[in-house]
């Protein structure tokens, strides 16, 4: 089927790494959710603007012109592909966390002068709780709900008991790839006049998303999970907060005029990108953005069902592997899934993975400590993750790999010395 194929090409695809007995076997990259390999197409547009790019917004020469038309448009695009409404703004920043550390200096207080409060669920990456956390107003975490039914009861009830000016929410989680629906939140925090913020690091490079459909107020993504390199990110929405907000960073290019004595701050987006930008990661985010748009509606989503699918059954199918879950009833989940093998350490289940296998796969807590605890995976568990150029392969290897693994237990601890594997 074509589901099966990879479907955009990525760069590194056929790299080949070394196994514990001396083999060498191409990578299986499934470890997406962390870091998304690099389209074809953004290294394709790298290599052609590097020779094009100088001084940024402030310099007269030619090249420096071409290089701030091509940053503005970048950030152009990147707005316009989670659906930026006209009159939103796009905050070019280094990644999600950035982008959510960001918007937390910008929540205003109430009318009557309280900081304004944040709600979240415990569910969240740590970059979605924290920056929360040490706001000035502070954050409430909703705890423990099992069902989504039940997660959105709990914010309806939550909104009306107290006054929030933010809720903040995972648009999808990076433990079980499980969401939220979106409309519904919106209704819900609207109607108790909260605005909402998705913390998009793991749904923009999964799903087509839409402010202007949604209501989302504030979208965040980061641009080494969607296809581009490290790097980049952004912070999209609504323009008031951001123009009133604290200027996350201190410098040239986020001022109208400094005297010695006080500093004219200017507006967003330009408020909070003190000092040169990264022309280069924006450009390569906006081409990511735009070979995406490119597929035809549901190519993606069909590409990653499929590979879930199969692997989810595939893990189902061996004894002593658990996938791990956040809410009973959550429907079509992103490609990611954390599982246990009981009774194994996750780390070590990893190495082998790697060291007997060449697949790449992520162990730990996932920055979501409070979630793995709660399920009763506090000592961790193992993510596969895929993407757009994940093959069916891939996914038969990894599921392979454990059966074996658990038929066979690992030869030995693993490690990495001079670039080899030993035991
Ligand atoms: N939120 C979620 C749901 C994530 O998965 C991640 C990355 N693991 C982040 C936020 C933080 O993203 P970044 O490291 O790119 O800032």
């Amino acid at each position: 089927t074509p589901e099966a194929q990879s479907c955009l090409p990525v760069v590194g695809s056929d790299t080949l790494v070394p196994l514990v007995d001396g083999r060498t076997v191409t990578y299986a990259n499934l470890d997406c959710a962390a870091s998304a390999p690099a389209l074809q197409a953004v290294a394709d547009r790298v290599t052609q603007v590097l020779p094009l790019y100088a001084s940024v917004h402030r310099g007269a020469g030619y090249l420096s012109q071409v290089s701030t038309a091509l940053y503005e448009a970048s950030r152009q695009t990147i707005g316009a592909f989670v659906g930026a409404r006209p009159d939103d703004v796009t905050v070019v920043t280094r990644n999600t966390t950035d982008s959510l550390n960001l918007l937390a200096g910008c929540v205003p207080a109430d009318a009557d002068g309280t900081p304004g409060r944040v709600l979240v669920l415990d569910v969240e990456h740590h970059a979605n709780l924290l920056p929360w956390q040490r706001s000035t107003g502070g954050a409430t975490v909703l705890h423990g709900a099992e069902t989504v039914a039940e997660t959105l009861e709990a914010i309806r009830a939550e909104l009306a008991r107290a006054p929030y000016a933010l809720l903040a929410l995972t648009g999808a989680s990076n433990v079980t790839g499980e969401l939220l629906p979106v409309a519904d939140v919106v209704a819900i925090a609207h109607e108790a006049g909260t605005r909402v913020a998705i913390d998009g690091a793991q749904l923009v490079p999964h799903r087509r998303f839409s402010l202007a459909e949604t209501g989302v107020d504030y979208i965040s993504y980061s641009g080494h999970k969607t296809y581009a390199p490290f790097g980049s990110g952004a912070l999209v929405g609504r323009r008031d907060w951001l123009d009133a907000g604290t200027p996350y960073l201190a410098g040239g290019g986020a001022v109208r005029q400094v005297d010695l004595d006080q500093v004219q701050w200017t507006n967003a987006p330009a408020r909070h990108e003190a000092g040169s930008p990264n022309v280069i990661g924006a450009v390569a985010l906006a081409a990511a953005c735009e070979t995406l748009a490119s597929l035809s509606a549901g190519t993606l989503e069909a590409h990653e069902a499929y590979l879930r699918e199969r692997l989810v059954s595939g893990l189902e199918s061996i004894p002593g592997v658990q996938v791990v879950r956040a809410w009973a009833d959550a429907s079509d989940p992103v490609g990611v899934v954390t599982f246990s093998v009981v009774g194994h350490d996750p780390g070590l289940v990893a190495a082998y993975l790697s060291a007997e296998h060449g697949i790449g796969v992520r162990d730990g807590r996932f920055c979501a400590h409070p979630l793995l605890a709660r399920l009763g995976y506090a000592s961790g568990a193992v993510r596969a993750s895929v993407g757009v150029g994940t093959t069916q392969e891939e996914v038969d290897r990894l599921v392979a790999a454990l059966e074996t693994y658990v038929t066979d237990g690992p030869t030995a601890r693993y490690e990495i010395v001079d670039a080899c594997w030993t035991v």
